[in-house]
């Protein structure tokens, strides 16, 4: 709720060395105006009703502050060069020493004697401004310990796109035209974007553009930096995950601080390489209070400056543009009232005529539209018996013989029929296979992902997890050609092993459960060894009516070696693709064998291919590493609950 507006003025009144301290004490002075109330009700509490409907007497305190670090610095009345947090001096900001919290009634002491005329020796020593502070006075408050992290400002935008990124850069031989040529040729994935033109060009950073950086940086750097480098992205990275975490263990929340750890240890590389002197970066030392914040507020999601910046946007720009922008203070405050009271009589009319009821009638005028959606979304039916997979009602490419997947469209080798057979007779059917037959092809499956803890998945598009076999289309009159795309997957090569269907069977029933975590790691530790491989789905199919006790669509896959060589400055299995007698091995395997689609990049080595492109990549290299930064999914199989992962 907005509860106010800060004004933003230049004070041209005052000379320019008065200035900067006038300006901070205004803001000291409205923060006071607006907060007056809570001093009393901190103290002698108030009747409020809340949620379940109970009043309750209600004591108000100022416990969190969310805010980037100019403005905790302006919050916490000291200079920019030092922590509003602690007592750190500047020069040992890239240190892992702990320094002393600062203390909220020894600073109130200091402030008010050097607001008397004295000269404190302390005013100096811990780098403060001459304020008087508007929490002096609040009951209970502790201002230093309310300042949360901001995982957009210091680790997405500071810590990883500003520093790790200019360092690893710098760091790359062929620098950053090598490092542009890896992004442009990086291997596909729904969830991710694909930078078209590099890094380096681009000017205007979104968060989102940060965190899909992220999750390919490391591999993208591999080869062309020093292995301690890696390390050090590696820790930044790990952090970074870590700190996205919805919901913290004191497990996950020690692997937090080992990957910081991790960070200090191998940050001085950068120093022998000449990229850097010292780490006297406020961000670099906003790290060092992640895992305590946690323990004080919970986990770190709940205090992300995206989401202010994103009512700046709803409770200041658009008001303000809404008016003729003069005295442009009151016309806000009227347009903000105004809607705000709206809102409140939507609420009241929603609940007096019972829930659900202004839905209804926008429903009436929006019938042909959702009826639309509706239509679309019948597209995708589930599968028979395993709710987490869907394909659509009718496979997309209608019937293709097995012929043409071969020869026209290279989708399957010549091997397909064999593997047909082979599938067949292992399931006693003895009707044999002709390369004539006519079977359904879709264009894709969707998997549901499963619940985890980790991440709250309010939204269910969040889990909705789309494997893609797109057959490649020649241009036709005005219309441009489509590259195929074979998705890859992760997936139980064993006949029988499925991920969700069977939720009575211990292993496999494991990775169904989603609140029970300890049986998704003993699935994972069983599993990664001998039975989950990656493959690379070419065909999803159905077979004609005449083989019809096959409920589930099947897939065409082809593996790549099992999940056994690990490389430990990566923290990524190095894969390649399987061969047999120089053919790719292959099988026909029923889409329930399928848990999820993963990312592979390619092993650039020193220098990327020439050749490589977006669309040939997955043929073109020749060993690829499992990518564990896709999505925070793939992040705890791979890193947090793998064995693997935490030895190394
Ligand atoms: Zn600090």
């Amino acid at each position: 709720m907005l509860v106010g507006y800060l004004p933003v003025t230049k004070l041209e009144c005052f000379t320019e060395q008065r200035r900067s301290n006038v300006i901070h004490q205004l803001f000291h002075h409205c923060m006071e105006s607006l907060l007056e109330p809570l001093k009393t009700v901190g103290k002698t509490g108030k009747e409020m009703t809340c949620a379940d409907g109970w009043v309750r007497r209600v004591y108000t305190i100022l416990a969190a502050y969310v805010a980037d670090f100019p403005e905790q610095c302006l919050v916490a009345c000291c200079l920019e060069s030092r922590c509003p947090r602690c007592l750190v001096l500047p020069n040992d900001r890239g240190s892992t020493a702990w320094s002393n919290p600062r203390d909220q009634k020894e600073i109130t002491e200091i402030l008010r004697q050097r607001a008397e005329g004295l000269k404190p020796k302390a005013f100096v020593s811990q780098g403060l401004r001459p304020v008087n502070p508007f929490w002096a006075d609040l009951p209970y408050t502790n201002i230093f310990q309310c300042f949360t992290p901001d995982i957009h400002h210091q680790l997405h935008k500071g810590l990883f796109k500003d520093h790790i990124v200019t360092w690893c850069t710098e760091a790359a031989d062929g620098g950053s035209d090598e490092v542009d040529g890896r992004f442009k040729s990086m291997s596909r994935h729904p969830t991710l974007r694909h930078f078209k033109k590099g890094i380096s060009l681009v000017t205007q950073w979104t968060g989102n553009e940060f965190k899909n950086m992220e999750k390919i940086f490391l591999g993208v750097i591999a080869g062309t930096v020093d292995e301690q480098v890696i390390r050090l992205t590696r820790a930044v990275v790990d952090f970074i995950s870590y700190a996205r975490f919805e919901v913290h263990t004191e497990r996950s929340l020690d692997q937090m601080d080992r990957a910081w750890s991790a960070i200090h240890e191998n940050k001085n590389i950068l120093v022998e390489l000449h990229i850097r002197k010292k780490f006297n970066i406020p961000k670099f030392h906003s790290l060092i209070h992640y895992v305590s914040a946690v323990h004080s507020h919970g986990t770190l999601d709940g205090y992300n400056s995206e989401s202010p910046e994103r009512l700046h946007i709803d409770f200041a720009k658009v008001p303000f543009r809404a008016g003729n922008r003069r005295d442009y203070t009151a016309q806000m405050a009227t347009w903000m009232s105004r809607h705000d009271a709206v809102r409140r009589y939507e609420m009241f009319l929603r609940w007096a005529k019972g829930n659900g009821v202004i839905e209804n009638e926008e429903d009436d005028d929006n019938g042909e539209a959702k009826q639309r959606k509706r239509q679309e979304t019948e597209e995708d039916v589930e599968v028979e018996g395993c709710r987490n997979y869907k394909v659509a009602k009718n496979p997309g490419y209608g019937n293709v013989t097995v012929d043409d997947l071969i020869n026209k469209f290279h989708a399957a080798d010549e091997h397909f029929l064999w593997y047909l057979q082979e599938f067949l007779l292992a399931h006693s059917f003895h009707i044999p296979a002709s390369p004539n037959i006519p079977i359904g092809v879709f264009k894709r499956l969707t998997v549901t992902l499963p619940q985890i803890p980790q991440v709250a998945a309010l939204d269910p598009a969040t889990l909705r997890d789309t494997i893609r076999t797109i057959l490649p289309e020649p241009p036709q009159d005005r219309r441009e050609a489509v590259p195929a795309q074979f998705d890859t997957v992760l997936a139980f090569e064993k006949a029988g092993l499925t991920a969700f269907s069977d939720p009575l069977n211990p292993l496999k029933g494991a990775y169904f459960f989603p609140h029970r975590c300890k049986s998704l790691a003993d699935c994972y530790r069983d599993a990664s060894k001998k039975d989950l491989s990656v493959a690379q789905v070419r065909v999803i199919f159905k077979l004609p009516p005449e083989y019809g006790h096959f409920d589930i669509p099947l897939a065409y896959v082809e593996w790549y070696t099992p999940l056994q060589s690990y490389v430990p400055s990566l923290g990524m299995y190095q894969i390649s693709r399987s061969f047999r007698n120089r053919y790719r091995r292959a099988s026909i395997i029923p889409v329930d064998q399928i848990v999820q689609s993963c990312h592979l990049i390619p092993k650039f080595g020193t220098k990327t291919g020439r050749t490589w492109e977006p669309e040939n990549v997955l043929n073109s290299a020749d060993t690829y590493y499992l990518n564990p930064d896709l999505r925070l999914h793939d992040f705890v199989l791979f890193r947090y609950m793998d064995p693997t992962s935490s030895r190394t």
